[in-house]
């Protein structure tokens, strides 16, 4: 979901502490469930802040049997090995593209009759990549135990189901089972792949496989067009493979569609083969393991991999919530709260599991903190789910703040909006690559004094660095003014975003020249 799609939340009532009662007769002050980016970060700050604490966490293998260590999606099967493969495949793709036109080829290798080296060619080695970012993330799992011994958090690999609301029973990898009493519990369980649904669904992989694969995934299948299909479609590219997404409606629904569409082109330039306006009906297993895909258009074709990225549900159904009457939305069985606080009192939810959360990890973490600290620290600031940045880390990157241009028009209408926008050439590629620009935009609400920023998004290299400092301002009431009034930084992509003065209402072209 685009966390733009928040902005018409309020919290209701902001829920005020009772402070950390240590003569309650539970085991714990609070048991958190789940040990990935939100229950950790709350774990911790609530035991900094005093509190006695407990944290469960246990992976339930993939239906494929993959499983990994403490820290949860992000660490192990989502953000962290996403992103060192997207490193690599654009670190190869620079690599291809753009050394030789540095004067950088192989030693020994003569430049050809006009100066220029050869382009390099590169191979990539599937297992060494995995090897390598599997290695680090162990790494990370080990910290990560340490950190919660350090911190005084009680670490806990066993699997929590709800017995009444002070109690969960816990199971641990050998099945024995024992249970643990508290005065508070904080849901923090994520979210798991939503299977394919299609006959022979289960031939699929998902993300939870994908970064852990023994042999290289070859020809691949990414079934889904949101983040994580165009992610996984775009590193696999980028590393050569021979790629094809199945696209069922659009790409990045939510998303503004100027940039989502630049998005899909810059992919399509790129060799990622687009099927649009299909969804698998059939997998079936043929020769050489690999996998016939019959689609809905009535088409076919023979892959080694499918990799099915239609959605993620919440990991809710081995909790028996029902029996704490902690209520649940029935369409993607997510905890409903106020202020994180689930229809039990003294049951809370953040993160992937809480219904209507971006399921992103930095909200996950500060929604987490920040309860700790209205629950054991006196704080009475709720979590602002308002304005998130994010970005889409494809093989041309896409960071955003705010309103689409869509949301936009209709929240203002058409005419209450103002598009300033440039498309241009990142210094970076400005020797070796003149047939892909970056592009930015920024939505300003028009009848505003001085242009209140709406939205801003930023389609190019780097888009996640240059976004994020954009944020600090937009929760602070950014305008238009104010960004042109700030003297930018010389040569950058981002200093576009404070120069831009191209109007879409003038019809002018949004292509400029440099300098
Ligand atoms: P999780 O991190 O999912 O942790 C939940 C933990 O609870 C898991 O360890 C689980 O095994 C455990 N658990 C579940 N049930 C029980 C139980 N009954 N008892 C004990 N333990 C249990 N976000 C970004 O911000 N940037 C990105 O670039 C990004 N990339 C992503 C890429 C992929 C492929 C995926 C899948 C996700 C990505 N995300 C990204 C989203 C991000 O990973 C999640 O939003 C974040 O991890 C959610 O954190 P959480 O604490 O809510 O849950
Ligand atoms: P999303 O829910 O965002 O998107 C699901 C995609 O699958 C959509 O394109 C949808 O199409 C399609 N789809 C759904 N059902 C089917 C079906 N039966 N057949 C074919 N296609 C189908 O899920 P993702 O798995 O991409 O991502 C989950 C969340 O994880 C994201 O919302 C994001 O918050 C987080 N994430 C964040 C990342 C980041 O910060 N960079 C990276 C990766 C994940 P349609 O539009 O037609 O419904």
């Amino acid at each position: 979901m685009n966390p733009a799609k928040l902005e018409s939340y309020k919290p209701e009532a902001v829920m005020v502490a009772d402070g950390n009662k240590a003569d309650h007769g539970y085991d714990y002050d609070l048991v958190v469930i789940g040990g990935g980016s939100g229950g950790m970060a709350a774990a911790k700050e609530a035991a900094l802040l005093g509190a006695k604490v407990a944290l469960c966490d246990f992976v339930k293998p993939s239906p494929e049997g993959t499983t990994w260590g403490l820290g949860g999606t992000c660490v192990n099967v989502g953000c962290i090995p996403k992103k060192l493969f997207h490193i690599g495949a654009t670190l190869r793709e620079s690599i291809q593209a753009d050394a030789n036109f540095f004067g950088i080829s192989s030693v020994g290798v003569k430049p050809d009759e006009m100066g220029q080296p050869p382009t390099l060619k590169t191979d990539q080695n599937w297992m060494a990549v995995k090897d390598n970012i599997q290695n680090y993330i162990r790494s990370l799992n080990f910290k990560y135990r340490v950190g919660l011994r350090e911190k005084s958090v009680q670490y806990l690999n066993k699997l929590a189901s709800f017995k009444d609301n002070h109690t969960v029973e816990l199971v641990d990898k050998k099945g024995q089972t024992s249970e643990i009493t508290a005065s508070r519990f904080l849901v923090a369980t994520g979210g798991r792949p939503t299977p394919l649904d299609c006959e022979g669904g289960d031939l699929a992989i998902s993300s939870d496989d994908v970064f852990f694969l023994d042999k290289d995934p070859g020809k691949t299948l990414c079934v889904g067009a949101s983040y994580i299909s165009l992610e996984c479609a775009g590193f696999l590219a980028g590393m050569s493979k021979d790629v094809t997404v199945a696209v069922r409606s659009i790409l990045l629904r939510g998303f503004d569609r100027e940039c989502s569409e630049r998005i899909g082109d810059y992919m399509k330039e790129h060799g990622v083969k687009f099927k649009t306006k299909v969804t698998p009906s059939k997998l079936e297993r043929v020769e050489n393991d690999r996998i016939k895909v019959t689609f809905s258009d009535g088409t076919d074709d023979v892959y080694d991999t499918v990799l099915g990225a239609v959605g993620r549900t919440a990991d809710t159904i081995k909790l028996r919530l029902e029996s704490v009457n902690v209520d649940t939305n029935p369409k993607n069985r997510k905890i409903k709260t106020i202020n994180e606080q689930s229809s039990c009192p003294n049951i809370y939810a953040i993160g992937d599991v809480m219904d209507g959360c971006p399921e992103l990890t930095p909200v996950a973490i500060q929604a987490g903190k920040a309860l700790a600290r209205r629950l054991y620290g006196g704080s009475k600031e709720p979590m602002d789910y308002i304005n998130i940045c994010t970005t889409v880390f494809t093989p041309i990157e896409y960071a955003c703040i705010g309103l689409s241009e869509e949301d936009a028009i209709a929240k203002h209408g058409k005419d209450g909006i103002e598009v300033y926008h440039r498309e241009f050439l990142p210094l970076e590629w400005s020797l070796s690559r003149h047939d892909s620009n970056a592009f930015a935009k920024i939505l300003v609400d028009a009848k505003s004094s001085d242009e209140q920023v709406v939205g801003i998004h930023y389609v190019g290299p780097n888009a996640g660095e240059i976004m994020q400092g954009y944020g600090v301002s937009m929760k602070n009431g950014l305008t238009y003014r104010q960004l042109t009034d700030t003297v930018g930084i010389h040569p950058t992509s981002s200093e576009e975003l404070v120069t831009l003065s191209i109007t879409k209402s003038s019809g002018d072209d949004a292509a400029a020249g440099g300098c």
